[in-house]
């Protein structure tokens, strides 16, 4: 087992890995900005070590200054969160390279799954169902074998950068006319936002939901999945609420794309956790990427399966065959997950400062993710996510009401958060049915 490992993020989620090091008997180092020192990891950490100023280009991002104190504290393992450098496959190598064990995927996993024209083309070779779409790159300056493309897929198509992220590098055409020009400002943006201009184009779903199967593999050909979730609560991209497993999928799909996902692991050699991402529309899931690290959402399966992810992510690390098989991967109950963000509930304009009282919710099947305390300081300079409420129960209607009950009885002073958009959710009739798209939110909330 390795010994002693850094903590490569902050938050929320510095604290949960640091709650699975310490179930493990793994020590702790917490790496921290000048703007973090109070952050309840950090207390909490067997060691901690600056590394540098607030913004998280010269801190979190700062693959030398993190490299050095793994050095320096003598760690063996360095745990990247989500976000930061999650998925950067050059932090992944020099990590590697230096002598220590990255927890997550090889480099060259990150790589190939990060380009999603190459992940796209391995999901197909290893059968997972993917959006049928231009098999590869657009062509440079040929418009009339752009416009058969189209044809053959039927609009409307939506252009995607290769090297997207973050929701940005998309454009949906909806007739031949506008094709050509789309293409072109697509191109243009992705070579200005990520260095690189290739673009492909694929069948544009018009009301999808987000499904996603979670999954760990050992790298040494075993590999499992824990089931779905659903994320089509989301605004401008980004998951709000999430539950899991995914209510109302059709069986047989469902258990068709399950095995795929396990099959696909195997055929890339994958290690560690991972989600594979989905559009589902009537019946049907179509991949559209694959995330090479935990998620956000990750506990809502945690939940339904009592499976601690993040200390299987430090056992596959450790260079341990899986622990679980695929048979004894049993759903219980459903779960819900409410992102708790420091922004105002209209404007969603962030919302830093100092937090005068916080009491978290509680109860039979509350769990709450969160580094907050009375008289903690949220910095403005990262992500704005302070809180994850999550309830489980046996059933789905129950669990959405120990949510309501949750939020109702959550306490944050001082600051502005989205918990009256939460409040509005669980309330929703639609939302209590299960099953909206991707757009629902938004429509719900007029935008
Ligand atoms: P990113 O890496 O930027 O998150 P994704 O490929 O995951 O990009 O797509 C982000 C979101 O864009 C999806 O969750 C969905 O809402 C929308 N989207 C992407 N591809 C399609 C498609 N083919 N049809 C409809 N919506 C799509």
């Amino acid at each position: 087992m390795l010994e002693k490992v850094v903590i490569a993020n902050r938050g929320e989620i510095a604290l949960r890995i640091l709650r699975a090091c310490k179930e493990l008997g793994i020590k702790t180092v917490a790496i921290h900005s000048k703007a973090d020192r109070d952050l309840m990891h950090v207390r909490l950490a067997d060691e901690a070590v600056c590394i540098g100023p607030a913004p998280s280009p010269q801190s979190y991002l700062n693959i030398p200054a993190i490299i050095a104190a793994a050095e320096v504290t003598d760690a063996m393992g360095i745990h990247p969160g989500y976000g930061f450098l999650a998925e950067n496959a050059d932090f992944a190598e020099q990590v590697e390279r230096s002598g220590f064990q990255f927890i997550g995927p090889k480099a060259e996993t990150i790589r190939l799954m990060g380009d999603k024209v190459s992940a796209i083309e391995a999901m197909k070779k290893a059968g997972v169902p993917t959006v049928p779409g231009s098999d590869g790159p657009l062509p440079v300056d040929d418009g009339e074998a752009m416009k058969k493309i189209a044809l053959r897929i039927g609009y409307p198509v939506i252009i995607k950068a290769a090297a997207g992220g973050g929701g940005r590098g998309m454009r949906v055409v909806h007739s031949e006319a506008s094709l050509l020009n789309s293409v072109h400002v697509t191109r243009s943006e992705a070579a200005a936002a990520f260095g690189d201009d290739t673009v492909y184009m694929e069948k544009f779903l018009e009301n999808p939901r987000h499904v996603e199967v979670q999954v760990l593999a050992d790298g040494q050909g075993n590999a499992i999945h824990l089931y779905d979730r659903d994320c089509s609560m989301q605004r401008r991209h980004q998951k709000v609420v999430e539950e899991a497993p995914a209510p109302h999928l059709d069986p047989e799909a469902r258990a068709k794309v399950l095995q795929s996902c396990v099959e696909a692991c195997i055929e890339i050699g994958y290690r560690g956790a991972g989600t594979f991402e989905f559009l589902y529309e009537d019946g049907g899931f179509y991949f559209i990427e694959m995330n090479t690290r935990v998620q956000v959402e990750h506990p809502v399966t945690e939940m339904i399966t009592g499976i601690d992810i993040v200390k299987e992510q430090l056992r596959i690390a450790s260079g341990l065959p899986l622990s679980i098989k695929q048979d004894d991967v049993v759903v219980q109950g459903h779960a819900f997950e409410c992102r708790i963000n420091a922004e105002d509930p209209k404007s969603f304009l962030p919302s830093p400062g100092t937090v005068k009282h916080f009491h978290a919710p509680g109860g039979l099947g509350m769990r709450v993710d969160s580094h907050l305390y009375s008289g903690y300081t949220v910095p403005p300079h990262y992500d704005s996510l302070i809180a994850k409420l999550i309830s489980f129960a046996e059933d789905r209607e129950t669990a959405l009401i120990r949510m309501r009950n949750a939020l109702d009885e959550t306490l944050i002073d001082g600051i502005r958060t989205n918990i009256p958009l939460h409040q509005d959710i669980v309330r929703d009739t639609h939302f209590q049915k299960g099953g909206v798209n991707i757009h629902y939110l938004e429509k719900k909330l007029g935008l």
